[in-house]
């Protein structure tokens, strides 16, 4: 996660160590450096640029202290304005129902178990339950994740529709006193109009405390792309990006707060339950910054 940034920005900030002051020379020199680690890492091209002109104008103003060495500076601005486009506070999930939207395979399936187990450790009352009446294969995954981190599943007779079951969930929830309740709903392989109706719908009949949308960030600005168009839709509140663990470049996580206005709640890194971790953006600064 995160490597060709550390090793990229590495290499941009041991070079500045040499410089003994902060010339327009030296700040150009280290910019460039750090679009192209930028858009190498796959982030998105507006970000890149609207982050590139902050630290520039920042490099070049005076509230820059003169007691810190020329690369200390552009290393403390640099830092600064990560955190800022990572979303500076990390984001907790509001209680209430949480549904979750996203492709299939992204891995909101394996996400929503992950959630309800760290929920459970807090020590909340947790329940999950999906709507994706489509694929029956689909709710026994997470039927059988509940069980085995032992949170209840709810389940319904068969033949009610997405939004009935969304409905009666939410109700026995409420009867249940359950802090959260974890919704999975339908993915399909691209997004189409009647998943987004019925997702528009659900939304409306449940009034969820949160969207969360689950991106897989292997697959970078395509994942940014479809999350807009969720966004545009429903109205998204959070993100979880899976697959961190796999994802060298990073691109995503820097683009997402910045692009969609949404911030990033957790990152999936790795296939076990365990393997998920609260979005922390100046952790992800400093570990970008090495
Ligand atoms: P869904 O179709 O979106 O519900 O996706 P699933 O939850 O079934 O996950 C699809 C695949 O991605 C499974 O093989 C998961 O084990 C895997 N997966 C999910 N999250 C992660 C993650 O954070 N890291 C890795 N390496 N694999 C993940």
């Amino acid at each position: 996660m995160l490597e060709l940034l550390t090793e990229k920005f590495g290499g941009t900030l041991s070079k500045l160590k040499g410089a003994r002051k902060l010339t327009d020379k030296v700040i150009n020199d280290a910019l460039r450096d750090i679009r192209l680690a930028l858009l190498e890492a796959d982030v998105d091209y507006e970000v890149a640029k609207s982050f590139l002109k902050r630290v520039r104008e920042r490099a070049l103003s005076q509230e820059v202290k003169r007691n810190l060495s020329p690369a200390e500076q552009v290393i403390t601005i640099v830092y600064e304005e990560l955190v800022n486009i990572l979303g500076k506070e990390k984001e907790d999930l509001k209680k209430g129902t949480v549904l979750f939207v996203g492709l299939q395979g992204t891995g909101k399936t394996t996400t929503i178990g992950k959630i309800a187990n760290l929920l459970k450790k807090k020590g909340f009352k947790v329940a999950v339950s999906s709507t994706d009446v489509r694929r029956p294969a689909a709710m026994l995954q997470l039927e059988r994740l509940a069980e085995r981190i032992g949170v209840p599943y709810y389940s319904f007779e068969e033949g009610l529709s997405a939004v009935q079951i969304a409905e009666r969930a939410v109700q026995r929830a409420k009867q249940d006193g359950v802090d959260y309740l974890l919704l999975d709903t339908a993915g399909r392989l691209h997004v189409d109009e009647e998943l987004m109706e019925e997702l528009k719908e659900i939304k409306e009949r449940v009034k969820p405390s949160e969207i969360i949308y689950v991106a897989d960030a292997m697959q970078g600005q395509t994942a940014l792309e479809t999350a807009k168009t969720f966004h545009e839709l429903l109205g998204l509140t959070g993100v979880v990006l899976t697959k961190m663990d796999g994802d060298a470049r990073g691109g995503l996580a820097l683009s997402v707060r910045e692009s969609l206005g949404v911030p990033i709640k957790f990152i999936g890194v790795g296939e076990k339950v365990e393997d998920i971790e609260p979005f922390y953006p100046d952790r992800i600064a400093q570990r970008i910054l090495g």
